[in-house]
C-alpha cells in the first residue's frame, strides 16, 4: 500500500496536549484499496489527538456522504454516515497491535499513518441496509420486474444482473 502521506500524522514533534486535525475522503482516497465498496463521497473526518507521555489518544468524528447503490432497486443513492471512533497508541518497546483499537510504537515509530483506519471507518459507518426512502423513488422498471408483474414467461432475454437481483430478494 502506498504509504498516504496526506493521511499521516508525525506525531513526534507534538508537544504533549491536545491537537485537532482535519481530513476530507473522496473518491481518489478509496479508489487505492481494491476492496472499497466506496466510491463517490464526500466524508469528513475531525481527529483529535491527545498526546500523552505513554501514549496517543485519537477520537475521531466521521460525517459524510456517500453514494452507493439501493439494495432494492440498484440505481445509485446517497447514504449519510455519522460515527465515532478512538484509537490508542502506546509508546511501548516493540511494534505491535494488542487489540483493534490499541496499538503500541516501538522507540523506531515517529508517525501514524491513518489511511488504513479511515477506510475500515468508513465502511463500518455505512448502513447495512440502503434502500431508497421510499419504494416510489426506486426504479420501477426494476422493480416491476423484481414483483413479476413485467414478466412475460420468456427467460431467454432476462438481463443477467437482474437475474442476480432476484436471488437478494
Ligand atoms: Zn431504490
Amino acid at each position: 500500500m502506498k504509504r498516504h502521506k496526506d493521511y499521516t500524522i508525525p506525531y513526534t514533534g507534538l508537544k504533549i496536549g491536545r491537537h485537532e486535525f482535519e481530513f476530507k475522503l473522496g473518491n481518489s482516497f478509496f479508489e487505492q484499496f481494491e476492496y472499497s465498496e466506496i466510491g463517490d463521497c464526500d466524508i469528513f473526518i475531525d481527529v483529535t489527538l491527545e498526546k500523552q507521555a505513554t501514549m496517543l489518544v485519537l477520537d475521531f468524528d466521521i460525517e459524510g456522504v456517500i453514494v452507493t447503490l439501493c439494495d432494492r432497486c440498484q440505481e445509485p443513492i446517497e447514504v449519510d454516515i455519522e460515527a465515532t471512533e478512538q484509537l490508542i497508541v502506546k509508546f511501548g518497546d516493540y511494534t505491535g497491535s494488542i487489540e483493534d483499537e490499541i496499538l503500541v510504537h516501538g522507540p523506531g515509530e515517529h508517525e501514524l499513518n491513518l489511511a488504513p483506519y479511515f477506510y475500515e471507518y468508513a465502511h463500518l459507518a455505512m448502513p447495512p441496509k440502503r434502500v431508497h426512502d421510499s419504494m416510489d423513488q426506486c426504479n420501477q422498471d426494476v422493480i416491476a420486474y423484481l414483483s413479476g408483474t413485467d414478466d412475460d414467461g420468456d427467460d431467454d432475454d432476462v438481463d443477467p444482473r437482474w437475474e442476480k437481483l432476484k436471488d437478494l430478494k
